[in-house]
């Protein structure tokens, strides 16, 4: 991404025959000292040295005045100091404001060929009344024709405007917008008029002449332009005054001055967009992207105080990862505003009730941490002395996850169970507590999944056995931490001896028998025994990828009743980290919700990645990887309908 700088060299008041009612440009910019053209080298390199990002695009800007108004020589003085940074690609451009009546053909093709790439005319307004009452020494008429004249250049076109000036209302202000939009302007800025001392308008003011805009009015007028302008493609570069020492103190004299002007316009712009958010849930969360969240919030949180008062819990959530826009030494304003577009002010609401908890390993990779919590509401456990280190903050050690909430161990970490209970989700005190060796350990680490129970009976907690009508034995205790359900019928492993068990299972209640199988993409071999055979064996070799096909109810070598089918998808384990160990399981880096599996860490590396993709969309399952790095058991991520 292109970093934009501006070095801008404020040239106040030089030039300019006029004073326009509110004009006091000493005090406006908070400069005394004119900058000659032999400064210029200086604050280039200033700035220059001070720019941290290698891939740049640097424009010096000429504001303030009236550049165009300055004598040719000085003019081009000004210009020839940058030529040197042009010619070595340091600089990229030039760009200067000045006023519409002192642009001409000639003049402006000049000036373009030292490098202007950018005019911006201080245009304020397009109402001719407004104009001369303000005394600016030139029309409409004049914007216009400037306006014509930088365009058939080719260089970019900026009309610079204020609000509130005197005799301008609402509508007033809303038609020089539309103006400048059809003027073919590409920039702009929204200025409110400010009460300075030693000025006209300060005159004015005290003789009851001129009443300045409240604060609330310049914000709401300038927020409904600004949405008005991003609409139509005119950039907005700022909104509201530079803060400057002079109009923070003595300067001031009244008007709608704040140093956070901007800041309140955005948050204005949010509100009006979320007062018709439309919602029965007492608990909403809203996506916005990254780089607004502070403004949705709303300055001083009011967006947000507002919005809990009709919904109850309101939360904010950045819905992206947009960078944030910088305050940099160079920048063109203070507040960059000109990275908006209407897209930014895009917005999406879920209901919390629609989110799961999630429990998750709190030493899981920071990035995938972030990740996860855009998922949902998560609780991260920390490592307890309860069992060994490695597995010691697993949430598939200490929970048992039924289809609508957990069975946990009588020592489970007390902070989640207590979270779990806040949020009323269904919980069930298991008998066993985990111990510090296999097999305390896996008591919780079995896998339900309809009517069926899979884990390494001997050691399962009697208060999930009972849970289950059907159980089906393997000899692997860390049975959860092997294999996860994506459904009743699909499951991912990463034990051949669960692989094995599914081939040939064997339930308490005997009534379930003997499947056959077959590699579900060999149908065409489905109606041979021999070819049957072979697929046993490849299903047997747990180094290969298999899925296997299990008729429910009946033995028999016709493989191809498709009638009722359960694949699983198997996972060397040898790809996966677990510190401490040679390796995880692939399980154990995975969590179901909905129709997502949720994985900690990136599959592409995966000898099996085709078959995983296949085995996903084949089920109509979507993968959501938590960050893009080595896949880490993390001992399941468990996700849960919130009640809350
Ligand atoms: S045009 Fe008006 S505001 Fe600009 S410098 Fe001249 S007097 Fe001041």
């Amino acid at each position: 991404m292109i970093k934009h700088y501006n070095i801008p060299i404020f040239l106040p008041e030089l030039a300019c025959p006029y004073r326009c009612v509110y004009c006091n440009q000493f005090s406006i910019t908070g400069l005394n000292d004119i900058v000659k053209p032999d400064n210029v080298k200086a604050i280039i390199d200033n700035h220059l040295s001070s720019f941290k990002e290698e891939n740049r695009f640097v424009e010096v800007a000429f504001f303030g005045g009236n550049f165009t108004g300055l004598p040719v020589g000085m003019q081009n003085d000004y210009l020839e100091a940058v030529q040197p940074y042009l010619e070595k690609g340091l600089i990229h451009g030039i760009r200067c404001s000045t006023r519409p009546d002192y642009i001409s053909l000639q003049r402006v093709q000049e000036i373009k060929r030292y490098g202007m790439r950018n005019i911006e005319l201080g245009a304020q307004s397009t109402n001719d009344e407004v104009l001369k009452l303000c005394k600016r020494g030139h029309t409409y008429n004049d914007i216009v024709e400037a306006s014509q004249i930088i365009l058939s250049e080719g260089i970019t076109l900026g009309l610079q405007m204020m609000i509130g000036l005197p005799s301008s209302d609402e509508e007033n202000d809303f038609q020089t917008a539309k103006d400048i939009v059809n003027l073919g302007a590409k920039e702009t800025r929204i200025y409110p008029c400010i009460v300075v001392k030693d000025t006209e308008l300060a005159s004015m003011y005290q003789s009851g002449e001129y009443q300045a805009l409240s604060i609330e009015e310049a914000v709401r007028r300038s927020s409904k332009l600004y949405t008005y302008f991003i609409e139509n493609d005119v950039k907005v570069l700022r909104i509201g005054l530079h803060a400057s020492d002079e109009l923070d103190s003595e300067a001031y004299v009244a008007g709608p001055y704040h140093k956070n002007f901007a800041e309140m316009v955005f948050s204005n712009i949010w509100e009006e967009k979320l007062t018709n958010i439309n919602t029965e849930s007492k608990n909403i969360i809203i996506n916005v992207p990254e780089s607004q969240i502070n403004h949705a919030i709303g300055w001083k949180g009011e967006n947000k105080k507002i919005l809990s008062e009709r919904f109850g819990n309101v939360t904010f959530k950045a819905k992206d990862e947009r960078r944030k826009t910088k305050d940099n030494k160079g920048c063109l304003s203070q507040f960059d505003t000109s990275t908006s577009s209407v897209t930014d002010f895009d917005f999406t609401i879920t209901s919390k009730e629609e989110l799961p908890t999630i429990i998750a390993d709190g030493r899981m990779p920071e990035e995938a941490k972030k990740n996860l919590k855009k998922f949902g509401d998560v609780l991260f456990l920390n490592p307890t002395e309860i069992t060994y280190k490695s597995i010691s903050a697993h949430p598939d050690i200490f929970f048992f996850q039924t289809e609508d909430g957990f069975i946990y161990a009588p020592n489970a970490p007390k902070r989640i169970v207590k979270e779990l209970k806040k949020r009323k989700i269904k919980l069930t005190e298991g008998k066993k507590e985990v111990g510090k060796k296999y097999p305390e350990t896996v008591p919780y680490n079995a896998v339900g999944i309809g009517d069926t129970l899979i884990h390494n009976l001997k050691h399962t907690d009697s208060t999930i056995l009972s849970l289950y009508k059907n159980h089906i034995n393997v000899n692997q205790g860390y049975t959860r931490c092997n294999l996860v359900a994506l459904n009743e019928n699909c499951f991912i492993t990463s034990d051949e001896g669960i692989f094995n068990a599914v081939n040939g299972r064997q339930t308490t209640d005997n009534s379930r028998v003997a499947e056959t199988q077959r590699h579900r993409d060999a149908e065409c071999c489905a109606s041979t025994g021999s070819a049957t055979e072979k697929l046993k064996a490849q299903s047997r070799d747990a180094s290969t990828m298999s899925f296997i096909k299990q008729n429910e109810n009946t033995f028999t070598e016709d493989i191809v009743d498709t009638s009722v089918q359960k694949f699983v998808l198997y996972i060397d384990p040898k790809q996966i980290k677990l510190e401490g160990h040679d390796h995880g399981f692939f399980p154990g880096c995975c969590g179901v919700w909905k129709n997502n599996l949720v994985v900690c860490g990136s599959t592409k590396n995966l000898k099996e990645k085709e078959e995983l993709d296949k085995f996903l969309k084949d089920n109509n399952f979507n993968l959501i990887e938590l960050y893009d790095g080595e896949l880490v058991d993390v001992g399941s991520v468990f996700l849960v309908r919130n009640e809350e």
